[in-house]
């Protein structure tokens, strides 16, 4: 038997980045996790079939968190007012080093998980600690949780803390033997190589890792052009190439699985490149004020056609909510437009919406809008609180303030490859 799913209310999606296409008490059915449309009358064929009516609800795609930490959720919100290395030292590598404890792990992956739940992430790209047992933890503990995506075993091997850095041949053995563990063990959740970036690891680690994504078909996750002291460290080390980029490429390490958080300060030739292999940005606009890393150049990639998402970057962010993010590129972008001497545009409303559902989505597949054919993941949200006249408000409107001000009390409904999670 098809499994039929039907849900009506005020549907909201961006197929393009240029505006919302809103449907007022509209009909969106699935068959088998297969979107077959949005209509204003529910077809004949599906007459009886049960029907999910939200009410005055808005219906939206679900939200990707395309770089997440999930070990550093356990101090958000902790040290934001401290510099970059400091606040690595203090929070950062040892909270990471605690993750070796599978009952720690268990503890706060089930918390972290639940948090993205909660804030209607279908679907993220995270990195774990460098230990492989407990990054299978917290796969499984995402799957229960039906947070969909990939996770990663980092690996770091130079320029890191003791407890924290792994023997060379270690490090690569490590990730093979969790590669093979598991790479088809779950519906949801898949395995990524996770070099955390350059700095921390040996040339030796990285052609490995780049081997491996290759052997077992894998994305790819790390951090690329992030802040000038971690590129300074990475032109010390590989004069011949003059952005980060070119050095992740040499490993093999760009493709169009992978995934790269930042990219603040590219240059023209690192654009080029990361366009030419497919790659997706992770913007993370909360993180990147945290931090005081810098604006990336938004506009510029989109205007290219580079691939961009959002990320919510626990803990450089604080927030785990996707909406946050989709707000702060606005804003963000906003500061780098004035920076700019008003030349490089801001970012509209609906191309922050786009970058944090259908921007990232497609990167796990057909997924982040409602179009035909893709596979259903879907937020019902409840704005009820954030506004008195809505009535005199369009849908658009409405989303918009949404995205300003809802969290996660406003999500009433989640649906990931589907099924009602
Ligand atoms: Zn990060």
């Amino acid at each position: 038997m098809k499994k039929v799913v039907i849900l009506k209310g005020n549907i909201v999606h961006t197929p393009e980045p240029k505006g919302f296409q809103c449907v007022k008490n509209g009909y969106l059915v699935a068959v088998d996790n297969e979107i077959q449309g949005i209509y204003q009358e529910l077809p004949k064929e599906y007459g009886g079939q049960p029907v999910t009516d939200w009410g005055d609800a808005l219906i939206m795609p679900g939200m990707y968190d395309m770089h997440v930490h999930a070990p550093q959720y356990v101090y958000r919100g902790l040290g934001l007012d401290m510099q970059l290395m400091d606040w690595l030292n203090t929070y950062a590598f040892p909270t990471e080093a605690r993750f070796k404890d599978p009952e720690y792990a268990k503890v706060y992956y089930r918390a972290f998980a639940q948090a993205l739940k909660k804030n209607g992430t279908a679907r993220a790209v995270v990195f774990s600690t460098i230990h492989w047992e407990t990054t299978e933890l917290l796969m499984d503990i995402l799957e229960e949780e039906k947070v969909g995506g990939f996770a990663g075993k980092i690996n770091m091997d130079t320029l890191s803390p003791d407890f924290l850095c792994e023997d060379t041949e270690q490090s690569i053995k490590d990730t093979r033997h969790w590669l093979e563990r598991n790479i088809n063990k779950r519906k949801l959740v898949k395995p990524a190589v996770t070099p955390r970036f350059i700095p921390t690891c040996t040339a030796e680690v990285l052609k490995g890792v780049g081997e491996l994504a290759k052997e077992f078909g894998v994305p790819v996750h790390s951090h690329i052009s992030e802040d000038i002291g971690e590129m300074e460290i990475v032109r010390g080390r590989y004069p011949e190439y003059d952005n980060d980029g070119a050095v992740y490429d040499h490993f093999g390490l760009l493709t169009d699985h992978t995934v790269m958080a930042h990219f603040i300060y590219p240059n023209e030739q690192e654009l080029k490149l990361v366009r030419d292999r497919g790659v997706t940005i992770a913007h993370c606009p909360q993180s990147n004020g945290n931090v005081a890393a810098g604006i990336p150049p938004i506009r510029r990639m989109l205007e290219m056609g580079i691939k961009v998402g959002l990320g919510s970057d626990i803990a450089g962010g604080y927030s785990p909510c996707l909406f946050r993010a989709m707000s702060e590129a606005v804003y963000l972008s906003k500061l780098r437009w004035l920076q700019s001497g008003k030349e490089d545009d801001f970012l509209t409303i609906p191309e922050a919406f786009y970058l944090g559902t259908k921007g990232g989505g497609q990167f796990f597949g057909k997924l982040g809008s409602f179009e035909a054919g893709n596979e259903l993941d879907a937020l019902v949200i409840d704005d009820g609180s954030l506004s008195v006249e809505l009535d005199e408000l369009t849908l658009e409107q409405r989303m918009e303030r949404v995205i300003h001000l809802a969290d996660d009390r406003n999500i009433i409904g989640r649906y990931v490859a589907g099924e009602k999670a």
